[in-house]
């Protein structure tokens, strides 16, 4: 055997033994088989993420917009959904990521770079990028391919942007990260309006005992923040709650009722936004309450 296959037997090695110690899923791996047909959800918004992870694509008038960038080694995948969809992904103005980790940011260097693309981020996970890019988890992808980026825009709190004909108002919503951001804007098909709601990150994740005693928060809190978070948005008004992944809002199931011609749009739903937070509420103040978490 060459010296060359050695090495890179080696290092095939050693990559397999670090990711198996650390990755809980296999979230990496197989990705194809995660792909989703692209529909459209309401007039100018459309699904073109997969089975686990959301991306939304918003037509403005004047160029698209992506909520959210994929998963980490899904850009191919991404790319593919855009076309599906009728849409050419050159034609990608801007990406608003949801919050800085690895599963949310795939594509965002690649449409920067190819198309331009202007990358938006909530302010804290832009700065975390910057001190604490071991936070983004990128390195869980196991991936040299990919690593954090400078973003172009970092949202704050309360901010309102255009977007071609599109105004979307943020809030930065922390908890599941510093810097999730929640989004609501109008979605048109041109004779009706609904009000659009997007929360950035629900996950517990991060703030099991483990994760919050390694990055130093001893007292849990991140907890509060997140629960505060929720609290914040909660009676927001959002007729149509877009997911951050697809288990928030029963995207796929949803698909399907689309697909077998559901007189009423399920995406339409004035009480699900709410019900789902409060549900969110009750989960962590569950958590908070089991003593193997304390
Ligand atoms: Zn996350």
């Amino acid at each position: 055997m060459s010296e060359l296959r050695k090495e890179y037997e080696r290092f095939q090695e050693a990559k397999r033994q670090w990711l198996e110690k650390r990755l809980p899923h296999t979230y990496f791996q197989d990705q194809e088989s995660r792909y989703v047909h692209p529909f459209q959800i309401f007039g100018n918004v459309w699904y073109v993420g997969d089975s686990w992870v959301c991306v939304h694509l918003i037509d403005t008038g004047d160029g698209l917009l992506l909520l959210d960038g994929g998963n980490i080694g899904a850009t191919a995948m991404l790319v593919n959904a855009i076309w599906e969809a009728g849409f050419k992904p050159s034609d990608v103005r801007w990406m608003v990521l949801s919050h800085g980790h690895l599963d949310h940011i795939g594509a965002a260097t690649f449409f920067r770079r190819m198309f331009g693309t202007e990358i938006y981020m909530g302010e804290p996970d832009a700065l975390s990028f910057q001190y604490h890019p071991e936070l983004s988890l990128v390195h869980e992808a196991g991936s040299l391919a990919h690593d954090v980026f400078e973003v172009d825009h970092r949202i704050t709190d309360g901010e309102t942007i255009r977007f071609g004909n599109t105004e979307i108002l943020f809030y930065l919503t922390p908890g599941h990260t510093e810097g999730v951001i929640s989004a609501f804007f109008d979605a048109t098909d041109g004779k009706r309006t609904v009000r659009a709601g997007y929360f950035g990150g629900f996950g517990f994740n991060t703030m099991r005992k483990d994760f919050l005693l390694d990055i130093g928060d001893t007292e849990f809190r991140t907890r509060q923040v997140y629960l505060d978070s929720l609290a914040k948005v909660r009676n927001q008004k959002v007729e149509l709650f877009l997911g951050n992944h697809c288990g928030n809002n029963h995207t796929l199931e949803k698909a399907e009722m689309l697909r077998a011609g559901c007189k009423d749009n399920p995406f339409i739903d004035s009480t699900e936004w709410g019900c789902f937070l409060d549900k969110k509420r009750d989960e962590m103040l569950l958590l908070m309450a089991d003593p193997e978490q304390n």
